[in-house]
């Protein structure tokens, strides 16, 4: 043990090693590892070593399937077996919507380049596996690049392989302390103290006590898993084959061959939270007694689903724990507000997402950013507020028990709800509003018809489709009314100010009194962001863009701060709606009395400071609807107050209160793209078209060089819009586009466009093919479309009602 290493990575589970191996494959090789006991004295020696390819987020399950690539890779490089089983494995689907959800799954790892899965019916899933009973089985996802590994074996090789490249690994040494310095950190270990400039938690079960090491309040916790494990089945004895791994995503179980008999594990419904505040730290090899009562009524389905487990006996129980974080995803990347502390943590399953963790999180350190998106398991996804312990109980609790449970692109779940809410969201619940929710906060999604209106959750148009489409017209026809509380809001103020948002925004910053569309960039010339500055012309900025990413964005800003300049994250503090249509000029002449609201005194694009109502208010000329449209900003404590003035006003003009269902049809009847959808931290300007936003004669703003490069050589792909021949469903998202059988691009993001009466979709498009009339297909919800390129912005395309 050295007395200082570049990196200290807490923690030898799978996670741990594969963190430590991708460093040094990555060129740090002064990295070493303390780890409390032996390796794998965590979750990760009693797991069940299996790995698969579903994920609902193509991005993870993209990570998954390097994970499986790597296996072979380490066991070379390490020389330790890692027992590798390739036996393929199969999803199987026993009602219909999952029938449907696999099929559009299967043509979404098409468009991931994931080509091992194909769909199987009942009759081969029946000769693939035929102590199952498929009586009531409808199909199956099957991917020959499934199974399971030895848990022991394959930890082991990510740490050989990472100490062959120089790493160093420091076993029964726990970590007992962590004191920050001005370089680094200061590792106090039962051993001594190490002196360190990066310190990364992979503490596993222990990862809460490693985050509050560093003042961290980590939103991950443990909970009881269960698998089985039976003697001998003479049917299994006497095949020659190994068995697939099977998911029986009704049945709440996942099964694998053992030796000569099956492994059985369980998500029951009945969840358990094991030790909230970490694991103990004298916790061993240990188990935690078997609770057959509490996961019977799982266990009875998936007896039924293999009558041969009625006839054997049980050889052994494993009741383990390991963690979940709200989502069920890693805490992966460096935390915000704390500086070279970095997790990769909460990992539900280390050994089918254990090499795309290390390999993300590896490259965030080395290179800066990853390779691949992983905002679905970056640590900024969170705020402080989801480490509160009702909210992690009722939210991981809710996420483990529905592992297996079909969830629906429009259905919204209970858990952890209402946390946040704007101050009018009482008087618009009165009013039939129907709510979602984005990062705790409760965001309107539709006004129902009636109390007793249940929208059906379907992976297809809903039932509150015309209650979405009325919306969207009398917008267009009269005014919309939309609460922008789930919009965030940064100020910036100082005597730097100007001069700092110059540099970190790629666009030109707007003259007092105006606001512009501002394109982030990161040195790599990839999106940062999408955001809008507004100069309210006494020297204070604001910075508005998608509530969810306030952490996100926070930690980039903290990341490029100079003296001279303060950012605040004022979201919580100024609420507001937006007015948006044809008579929203009309509306705003009623409820103003000091200011000009016409095209003449408040031109398009225009902010400035005025009274609307009783409030003091900041408004913007703008709408992110493409109508003549006003965001009034208000103080949090007014919000209702403006509900309140605008509902009134709003009588004489025929206004609708709309949601977000509502603007998210009528941005893409514009093409308006969105961020994580049609713009991610992955792809660039040019590729997007956002590149029409950035001053590439401004000096010195981040990502400058890269985007110049790319404007030289041209985007490969292109950002197009869609009609789709849609029928009952609409693009979503990640279906891919063909040309004939080519594949050549995929979808960003879809939706009805109510006014213009067409199914859009949004999509990257190889270049060739993104030319207007190009006649392309998709697959919608697993059924084949044609899709045709068609011109930007169906609705208005020369932007003349917004500038009205
Ligand atoms: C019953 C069961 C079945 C499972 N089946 C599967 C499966 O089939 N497939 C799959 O992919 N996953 C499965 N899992 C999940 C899997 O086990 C975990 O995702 C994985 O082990 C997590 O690894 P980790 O490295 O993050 O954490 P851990 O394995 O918990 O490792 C954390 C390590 O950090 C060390 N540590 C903590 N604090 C300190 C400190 N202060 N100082 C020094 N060292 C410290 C600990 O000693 C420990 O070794 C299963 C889990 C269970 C319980």
């Amino acid at each position: 043990m050295k007395s200082h290493y570049r990196v200290v990575v807490i923690g030898g589970g799978v996670v741990g090693c594969s963190v430590l191996y991708h460093l040094v494959k990555l060129g740090w090789t002064d990295v070493a590892l303390v780890e409390r006991k032996t390796l794998t004295s965590g979750s990760s020696w009693h797991a069940a070593g299996i790995f698969h390819a579903l994920n609902a987020d193509p991005n993870i399950a993209a990570l998954q399937a390097y994970t499986i690539k790597l296996f072979k890779e380490i066991q070379a490089e390490s020389g330790q077996n890692v027992g590798l089983h390739m036996t393929g494995g199969i999803n199987v689907a026993s009602a219909p919507e999952r029938w449907e959800w696999l099929k559009a799954a299967y043509r979404i790892f098409q468009t991931m380049g994931i080509d091992t899965a194909r769909l199987v019916g009942r009759d081969e899933i029946k000769a693939m596996h035929p102590l199952m009973d498929v009586s009531d089985v409808l199909g199956g996802l099957y991917d020959v690049s499934e199974g399971h590994v030895d848990t022991y074996g394959t930890t082991y090789a990510y740490a050989g392989a990472a100490r062959k490249r120089g790493a160093t690994i420091i076993e029964n040494n726990r970590v007992l302390e962590l004191k920050a310095k001005p370089d680094g950190w200061d590792v106090i270990t039962e051993k001594g103290t190490i002196g360190c400039e990066h310190v990364v938690n992979c503490g596993g079960l222990w990862a809460k006590q490693v985050g509050l090491m560093a003042g961290l309040d980590l939103p991950v916790t443990p909970m009881e898993h269960h698998y089985l494990v039976t003697e001998t089945i003479p049917e299994i004895a006497a095949m020659k084959e190994e068995l697939p791994l099977i998911v029986d995503l009704e049945g709440f179980t996942y099964t694998r061959q053992e030796g000569k008999g099956l492994l059985v594990g369980l998500y029951e419904r009945n969840f358990k939270h094991w030790r909230m505040e970490g694991a103990p730290w004298d916790f061993g090899i240990e188990l935690n007694q078997e609770d057959i009562d509490r996961i019977a009524p799982e266990l009875e389905i998936g007896f039924k689903r293999f009558p041969a487990l009625q006839q054997v006996g049980i050889k052994k129980w494993v009741n383990g724990s390991f963690t979940f974080t709200p989502d069920g995803n890693p805490l992966v990347g460096r935390a915000p507000g704390v500086r070279n502390y970095w997790t990769a943590c909460g990992v539900m399953a280390g050994f089918l997402q254990g090499g795309g963790v290390g390999l993300s999180l590896a490259e965030m350190m080395v290179h800066s950013e990853p390779s691949t998106d992983i905002w679905g398991m970056d640590i900024a996804r969170y705020g402080g507020w989801a480490a509160n312990r009702e909210y992690l109980r009722q939210t991981t609790g809710q996420f483990y028990s529905r592992r297996f449970v079909m969830t629906y692109p429009n259905e919204q779940l209970w858990a952890g709800r209402p946390l946040r809410t704007a101050p009018a969201y009482g008087a618009m619940t009165q009013n039939g509003m129907r709510w979602g929710v984005l990062w705790g906060l409760e965001v309107p999604l539709y006004v129902a018809p009636s109390k007793d209106f249940e929208e059906t959750p379907t992976l297809k148009r809903s039932n509150a489709h015309d209650i979405v489409g009325a919306e969207c017209r009398k917008t267009r026809e009269t005014v919309g009314l939309l609460d922008t509380s789930a919009f965030s809001r940064y100020e910036v103020t100082g005597p730097k100010a100007l001069t700092w948002l110059d540099r970190v925004m790629a666009s030109k910053i707007p003259a007092p009194g105006r606001c512009a569309l501002a394109p982030m960039l990161a040195p790599s010339g990839k999106l940062r962001g999408d955001l809008s500055v507004f100069n309210w012309g006494d020297g204070t900025f604001w910075i508005m863009g998608s509530y969810y990413l306030r952490a996100w964005h926070m930690r980039w800003f903290r990341d490029h701060l100079e003296d001279g300049v303060s950012v605040r994250d004022i979201s919580d503090d100024w609420v507001g709606f937006s007015l948006s249509g044809p008579r929203s000029r009309e509306l705003m002449e009623a409820v103003v009395q000091n200011a000009d609201v016409s095209n003449q005194g408040f031109r398009f694009l225009a902010c400035r400071e005025i009274d609307v109502g009783l409030s003091r208010a900041k408004v913007g000329r703008l709408s992110v609807n493409g109508e003549l449209g006003y965001e009034i900003n208000v103080p949090a404590s007014e919000h209702l107050t403006l509900y309140r003035t605008l509902k009134k006003a709003g009588a004489d003009f025929g206004m609708v209160e709309i949601g977000f269902n509502a603007m998210l049809s009528l941005r893409i009847e514009k093409s308006f793209g969105l961020w994580n959808r049609e713009f991610t931290q992955v792809y660039t300007p040019g590729e997007t078209g956002l590149d029409r936003w950035i001053a590439f004669g401004k000096r010195g703003f981040v990502g400058r060089d890269a985007a110049l490069k790319e404007r030289e050589k041209g985007a490969k792909r292109r950002l197009v819009t869609l009609e789709v021949a849609a029928v009952d469903a609409d693009p979503s998202s990640w279906e891919p586009v063909w040309c004939g059988d080519k594949m050549v691009g995929y979808i960003t993001s879809g939706a009805y466009g109510h006014t213009v009466g067409k199914s859009i979709g949004m999509a990257l498009i190889d270049k060739a093919h993104a030319e207007v009339g190009t006649e392309l297909t998709t697959h919608v919800v697993g059924v084949e479309r044609k899709a045709t390129v068609i011109a930007p912005s169906p609705y208005d395309p020369t932007g003349a009602r917004m500038r009205i």
